[in-house]
């Protein structure tokens, strides 16, 4: 560290090595420039590099792009304005490991001074590793299912509307019978028919609200939340999870972020569930080809509109498959349950947007889809 030069003393250097050995999280300190000052054991392992062989250099070169090249300007832009966007929050984003692949970490950064110097100290999760892509995949999946519901609301709602009918059947004919008993010059025992029929009927009324009531909290569930969101925030955690447990197949990832097409007004979870479906599927699609290459781009589109583009190297899309893609239940897979797509154009067209595929013209498949933009453009 003082080869550095942050001009710690060799008591809180020591305090610091000591805190460094122990804790279960990969760490890393940085001065003002984005300088490793130190990094732990956990890191070395992490990250495949030694501390020797990082010390002394700017931490983007853990990151993969864009944040590589955007990394010196995040910095310099938090200690010209002190907006925060990343210390005391922290988020789910992306690292590179020493072979080149790239790997989803969750990452909080606190910051400390030391006398006149300002260090970051970045604690990093790797959430590859199986615990942590376990829980995470358990959150991703209640979120799934959440949406899933959402799709699934046009079946339901038939299901429900004949459900609906057999109570209200039975109401109209209830009060039918009440009716003929009380204009015949009804006996006592007519009488205590009457009032039988009309507590059916009420009974029967109260279950068809029940019916009602149940399909108003599942569609409650699939309310969306929409809010002034950046793409590039939502993109970059969901590529990580997306990414989640494919390291090992080496995907190479490329972001082509246009920052003029960067707010978008969305449900948060929801747009990453599209983009995590799609990203999911390019990974599927690749797993044998020669080459692995995701690519996301974002741009400006007509009517205030974004759009985002998910494309793959890999097989294309089946043409047997082609012309029902977005429907349910349409798969090529062994273990596939074919909902992800229909999931996905619904959220999307939910928000006013389309979703459509094109084949790429060197091979391998681009998901196209625009979402409202955050702001309108001039
Ligand atoms: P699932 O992934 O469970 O099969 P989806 O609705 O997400 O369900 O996808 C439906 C089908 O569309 C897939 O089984 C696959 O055949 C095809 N598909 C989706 N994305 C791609 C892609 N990027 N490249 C090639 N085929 C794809």
């Amino acid at each position: 560290m003082d080869q550095a030069g942050n001009g710690t003393s060799e008591h809180s250097e020591a305090h610091l090595r000591s805190i460094l050995a122990t804790v279960p999280d990969a760490m890393i300190v940085i001065d003002e420039q984005g300088t490793i000052l130190s990094f732990s054991a956990t890191a070395e392992r992490m990250f495949g590099f030694g501390e020797d062989e990082v010390a002394g250099r700017n931490v983007k070169m853990l990151m993969p792009s864009p944040d590589r090249e955007r990394h010196d300007g995040y910095l310099s832009n938090y200690l010209d304005t002190g907006q925060r966007k990343i210390i005391g929050i922290g988020r789910v984003t992306t690292a590179l490991h020493r072979d080149g692949s790239t790997f989803p970490i969750e990452l909080s950064v606190g910051e400390a001074w030391l006398g006149e110097h300002r260090i970051f100290t970045g604690f990093i999760r790797d959430l590859s590793e199986r615990q942590q892509t376990l829980l995470r995949l358990q959150d991703l999946q209640s979120e799934l299912a959440h949406v899933g519901r959402v799709s699934e609301m046009g079946t339901l709602a038939s299901s429900l509307a004949h459900e609906l009918n057999q109570p209200l059947t039975a109401v109209a004919s209830y009060c039918e019978g009440a009716r003929e008993l009380l204009d015949r010059n009804p006996t006592d025992e007519d009488l205590a028919m009457a009032r039988e029929a009309l507590d059916e009927a009420a009974e029967q009324a109260v279950r068809a609200g029940q019916i009602v009531r149940r399909l108003r909290d599942f569609m409650s569930h699939g309310e969306m939340e929409r809010r002034a969101e950046s793409l590039q925030r939502l993109i970059n955690e969901a590529n990580a999870l997306g990414l989640v447990g494919s390291r090992e197949h080496g995907i190479d990832v490329q972001m082509a972020l246009d920052p003029l097409a960067d707010e978008v007004f969305v449900d948060r979870i929801q747009i990453q569930q599209v983009l995590v479906n799609l990203i999911r599927n390019a990974i599927d699609a690749m797993i044998d080809a020669p080459q692995r290459c995701l690519k996301l781009t974002t741009r400006p589109a007509p009517k205030n509109l974004v759009e985002v583009i998910v494309e793959d190297t890999g097989t294309g899309i089946d043409p047997a498959l082609a012309p029902q893609l977005f429907q349910p239940f349409v798969t090529s897979k062994q273990n596939g349950m074919g909902i992800g797509l229909s999931i996905c154009r619904t959220i999307v067209e939910a928000h006013g947007g389309r979703i459509w595929v094109e084949p790429r013209a060197d091979g391998g498949t681009a998901f196209h889809f625009t979402v409202p933009a955050g702001e309108p453009r001039q």
